[in-house]
């Protein structure tokens, strides 16, 4: 294994081109620093493909505390109110970054933000632009400023595999590009890897989101924390595509409503019917497909003919799979949609290890608790980079160490390994949980987690669903179906304790 060149000056190096290290990498500039992405770099970022939008309260009757209060709710016990007050109060002056770079939100006519409302929030919050297209929006913008900055070298297709340590913190990354291994050698490492979701089958995130940068961190040392709690989106299309497209929340706040293959209401019973939190809908959803039906949303009464030019993102997945949602109900189901678990990290990103960082939804700040608000998570990626170059910016790295090779062994790639772990999670740490599966699951991956890979990250997201017995969020147990109110704290493991805890369990 050979040392490489840093980028210029040795600079930070930043693990992911999403929107949270795109924001870390220009707040940074005109600091040397250095992005790495295993994909393109207009391609693999959850940020691309985010629909609704960015939360921030900026009409008049609306406040950052009402935002909080609605983000404390959703959160379902375990938000950090110190984390929610820091990030709904910093969202106009992330709003102002964005649009610093170009980013224009739309507005109405007479010049205000055109703030959608979405589920869970009180008030009209939800800034977006091209109708479902938000995300590209942002990140089309950035990417511009990005290639235009000189102080950002961009290393695509270039893969983190490991990160060094030794005495003094972080001196180095493993990485895989054009075939090779080899080490990057900093002393400042930023995991902005987002999210998980590709951990199981049924999930609407990029392939490649299978929470590696979480499992390197993981196998440095850092601490995790919430990782039981996944929130399953209840309406990705069922129609044998993966990743799975989205089928926005929008359309049922614009009417449709979740049917099964009888026509019978899968809501009927609910106070809020088709339009009760993304939990609740996903196990109601859930347990609908358990009994054997199908179950599909119907946009043909309450949207019709509008759906092309309303949902166009929506209205082309349906092409694309032979549906006409004018005329015919679409098929849906429950996806892994956006992880509240990660990095445990403090205020500035910080978690522990000298010259670590981490940002976006590879982070967990305690903005989410146990149940993100939607949108929210934008917002986190926004603030969270600006917080890691902001603690980034008033340190001087110590000199350049020369990094050896780490002890652990660069994951094989196995396609199928993957798949074996995602059938295991969708099947027994899904939607609806109970301690029987979550034990199997431990035992099958487990099998699986001897070499840093996808079933050890998996591995500890099963060993924290499985510890906590009673249902909270996105985490949900058929055999805790309740709140334990002594169970209301955040959990944080070591990858050396969650690997005990499974091992006790064998
Ligand atoms: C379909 C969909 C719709 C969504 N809609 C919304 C919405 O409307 N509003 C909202 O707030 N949130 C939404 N979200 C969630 C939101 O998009 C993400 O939480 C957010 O974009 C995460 O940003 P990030 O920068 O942390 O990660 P990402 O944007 O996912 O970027 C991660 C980057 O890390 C790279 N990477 C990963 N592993 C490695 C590695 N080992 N080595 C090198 N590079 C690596 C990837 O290639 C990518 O460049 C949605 C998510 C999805 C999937």
């Amino acid at each position: 294994m050979r040392p490489e060149p840093a980028g210029p000056a040795g600079g930070p190096v930043i693990i992911g081109a999403g929107l949270a290290g795109l924001v870390a990498a220009l707040e940074l500039a005109p600091r040397p620093v250095t992005i790495l992405t295993k994909a393109t770099l207009d391609g693999g970022a959850a940020s691309f493909w985010s629909q609704g939008g960015l939360a921030a309260a900026m009409l008049e009757g609306d406040s950052p505390a009402l935002h909080a209060a609605d983000t404390i709710a959703s959160g379902d016990g375990l938000c950090d109110p110190d984390s929610v007050r820091h990030y709904t109060e910093g969202a106009p002056a992330a709003v102002a970054a964005l649009e610093g770079w170009d980013m224009r939100f739309a507005r109405t006519a007479d010049g205000a933000y055109a703030c959608k409302l979405e589920a869970a929030h009180s008030h009209r919050r939800v800034l977006n632009a091209g109708g479902d297209g938000t995300g590209a929006a942002i990140m089309r913008a950035l990417l511009a400023k990005v290639r235009e900055t000189p102080s950002i070298t961009i290393l695509d297709a270039t893969e983190a595999l490991e990160l060094v340590v030794g005495d003094g913190g972080i001196e180095g990354i493993v990485v895989a590009r054009n075939g090779e291994i080899s080490v990057l050698p900093t002393r400042a490492a930023v995991i902005a890897t987002g999210g998980s979701g590709g951990l199981w089958r049924d999930t609407t995130n990029p392939p490649g989101a299978i929470g590696q940068g979480v499992g390197l961190a993981a196998r440095a040392g850092a601490r995790l924390i919430d990782l039981e709690f996944m929130q399953f989106h209840p309406t990705a299309l069922d129609v044998g595509r993966d990743p799975m497209p989205l089928a926005s929340e929008a359309l049922r706040g614009d009417g449709a409503v979740l049917i099964d293959d009888r026509g019978e209401p899968v809501m009927a019973d609910y106070p809020r019917r088709d339009l009760e939190p993304r939990d609740i809908v996903s196990r109601a959803v859930w347990r609908r497909i358990a009994a054997g039906r199908r179950v599909y949303l119907d946009t043909r009464a309450a949207i019709g003919a509008d759906l092309p030019r309303r949902f166009p993102g929506v209205a082309a997945s349906c092409q694309a799979a032979g549906i006409d949602p004018v005329a015919e109900p679409i098929p849906i189901r429950p996806a892994a949609h956006y992880h509240m678990g990660g990095i445990q990290v403090d205020r500035r990103g910080r978690n522990g290890i000298d010259g670590l960082w981490a940002c976006g939804e590879a982070a967990s700040t305690g903005l989410h608790g146990a149940n993100r608000l939607a949108s929210n998570s934008l917002l986190e990626a926004v603030v969270s980079g600006q917080d890691v170059a902001a603690d980034l910016a008033g340190i001087e790295l110590p000199a350049g160490a020369t990094p050896t090779a780490p002890a652990v062994a660069p994951p094989a790639r196995d396609p199928a390994a993957l798949q074996r772990v995602r059938a295991i999670m969708t099947e027994h740490v899904g939607v609806l949980r109970d301690a029987e599966g979550l034990r199997r699951a431990v035992s099958l991956l487990l099998r699986e987690a001897d070499a840093p890979g996808p079933a050890q990250q998996a591995l500890m997201v099963t060993v924290a669903a499985l510890a906590r017995t009673e249902s909270r969020g996105g985490h949900a147990r058929t055999d805790f179906p309740q709140h334990d109110p002594a169970q209301a704290v955040r959990r944080a493991w070591t990858w050396d304790e969650a690997l005990a805890f499974a091992r006790e369990l064998t």
